[in-house]
């Protein structure tokens, strides 16, 4: 069954700061993931308060505002087969500590917080989330 799906990628600051957004994206096509569109930005706060709403209530939404306003960020769009949970698979655990090897997040990350990679968690949140960085016309295949 063809179960073609889009997520969205974000390399968080502290893996840009550290020079790895080719390294990550070497994971993520390694996987059979496609990178269909990228960008390099810098959030500002109201971007990344906006991105992270549903989170406003969770002891550590300041901080984690605070470190993904702190450098620059690699927002991309993935696809290939079931991409939302493909993804997640590679990423590993938010917190590097339980991450697998090989993932991500353990080859990478700093900690529970400067976890190197956002990924979508549902395909609703995936729509949603492509849409707040990409308009169709940036979506090429
Ligand atoms: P995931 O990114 O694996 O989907 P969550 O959606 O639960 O994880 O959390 C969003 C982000 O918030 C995490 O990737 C991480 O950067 C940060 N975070 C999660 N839990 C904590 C925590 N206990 N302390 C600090 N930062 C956290
Ligand atoms: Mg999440």
């Amino acid at each position: 069954m063809n179960d073609m799906e889009r997520t969205l990628s974000i390399i968080k600051p502290d893996a840009t700061r550290r020079n790895l957004t080719g390294k990550i994206n070497a994971l993520i096509e390694s996987s059979g993931l496609r990178i269909i569109a990228q960008r390099r930005i810098q959030l500002t706060r109201t971007q990344a308060e906006q991105f992270y709403s549903v989170h406003k209530e969770r002891a550590f939404f300041g901080e984690l505002c605070d470190f993904m306003i702190s450098g620059t960020v690699v927002v991309q769009a993935l696809e290939g087969d079931n991409a939302v949970a493909k993804y997640r698979e590679i990423m590993g655990a938010t917190n590097p500590a339980n991450a697998d090897a090989g993932t991500i997040r353990k080859e990478f990350a700093e900690s529970i917080e400067a976890n190197s990679v956002h990924g979508s968690d549902s395909q609703e949140n995936a729509a949603t989330e492509i849409a707040f960085f990409f308009s169709g016309l940036d979506l090429v295949g």
